[in-house]
């Protein structure tokens, strides 16, 4: 007798446990280091004891079956087998345009102090900037050269984008029923009802904050920003809330576990993008005010090249392999989580853990001990 896992179900060996990824349900199953051998022997087609407890609890979860003879289990994906094979176009889905680097407050946590934010990228941050910024006509050519590319999410950020409002609207306008998702960043204090007003059915407004009064809306997104120590309860944060830790050199890591939210909803497609690409860093640029391009909004020495006299498409041609070698960092690559067998639904800035540890395949902000074979 054969056992084996349905379609749906991924199983992800760690050094010494494995979890069972359920894509229809989007649920996991951690697995002990007993029921990870048995899997593993199944998922190998090797004969199993049909009367096996953990493998009956399997059926009656629907997660997997009993078979008569051995079987080839083709698990669920997207897409063709042969697109990857052919010389398709870089398959770059999301930008960063920052606006503008300018702002008149001077916040503890902003890039501009160095980076210590967890979340930075949906933030604003200005920037030490001397350079001529882009103008308007520039940014018109980028988001349509954004549009043919079949970029689909764009966020907008400063600076503080309040300072030149209507030409961030024009921006925005212009962008209008090109990009499936469309996000702008405004601290708290550079809101006003006009803003709130104007920007009504044309993006999605992101809200950050410093203070947990400020969030009273359920129909905006809030980034809020606070050390893990400060933090409320976190079953009390409200879901359009995102939490941007802000870690400074002395770190708690048995604090910051007990804050952080959970592992963040999975899908098929995201499941199966971390397999190859970084969560965040994957199909993702950012294009900063003076027309730089960088593979994140906070790694400013990933530049790539400038717009001012180039295409986005020079900048791929001519860098393909450095993006692509920043875009596939998953965390295949990263210490530790590669010994981890949640490292396909887990979320890592790399941006900060490269300031941590110096290197950009090093990893802190993670209690687990897992390449330590720790369970
Ligand atoms: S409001 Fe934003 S851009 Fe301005 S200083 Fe604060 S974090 Fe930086
Ligand atoms: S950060 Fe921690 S939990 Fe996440 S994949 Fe890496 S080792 Fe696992
Ligand atoms: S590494 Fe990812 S999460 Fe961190 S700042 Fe860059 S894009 Fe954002």
């Amino acid at each position: 007798m054969y056992f084996r896992l349905n379609p749906e179900c991924y199983f992800i060996k760690g050094m010494k446990q494995g979890a069972i990824f359920d894509m229809i349900d989007c649920k996991i199953y951690a697995l002990s280091p007993k029921e990870t051998e048995i899997l593993t022997s199944c998922e190998k087609n090797k004969i199993i004891d049909k009367e096996d407890d953990f493998l009956k609890e399997l059926r009656s979860r629907t997660l997997g079956t009993f078979y008569q003879n051995k079987q080839y289990i083709q698990k669920l994906r997207f897409g063709s087998f042969i697109e990857k094979e052919l010389n398709t176009p870089p398959e770059f889905y999301r930008a960063f345009l920052q606006i503008n680097d300018k702002c008149d407050k001077n916040c503890w946590f902003c890039g501009y102090n160095g980076l210590k934010r967890s979340l930075g990228c949906l933030g604003c941050n200005k920037w030490e900037n001397k350079d001529k910024p882009l103008d308007l006509k520039k940014w018109k050519e980028i988001i349509e050269e954004l549009y043919d590319l079949g970029c689909n999410e764009i966020f907008f950020n400063g600076g503080d984008l309040s300072i030149n409002w209507d030409e961030t609207m024009e921006i925005l306008e212009y962008s209008q029923g090109k990009f499936i998702n469309t996000y702008i960043t405004l601290h708290q204090h550079n809101l006003s009802e006009k803003i709130i007003k104007d920007l009504k059915n044309k993006t999605n407004l992101i809200i950050q904050t410093e203070d947990y009064n400020d969030i009273k809306f359920d129909n905006f997104l809030y980034l809020y920003v606070t050390k893990p120590e400060f933090l409320i309860n976190k079953e009390n944060i409200k879901e359009n809330v995102m939490i941007d830790f802000i870690i400074e050199d002395k770190i708690d890591l048995d604090n910051l576990a007990k804050y952080k939210k959970d592992f963040p909803q999975f899908n098929l497609q995201s499941f199966l993008n971390n397999i190859e690409y970084h969560p965040c860093l994957g199909h993702t640029l950012t294009i900063c005010s003076n027309g730089d391009v960088l593979s994140c909004p906070m790694m400013r020495d990933s530049n790539l090249g400038n717009l001012k006299n180039k295409t986005l498409s020079n900048i791929f041609r001519e860098k393909f392999d450095e993006i692509n070698k920043i875009w596939k960092l998953n965390l295949d690559n990263i210490e530790k989580c590669t010994c981890c067998e949640f490292r396909y639904i887990c979320q890592d800035c790399r941006a900060l853990e490269k300031k941590l540890t110096g290197r950009l395949d090093g990893k802190l902000l993670c209690n687990c001990r897992k390449e330590k074979g720790e369970v």
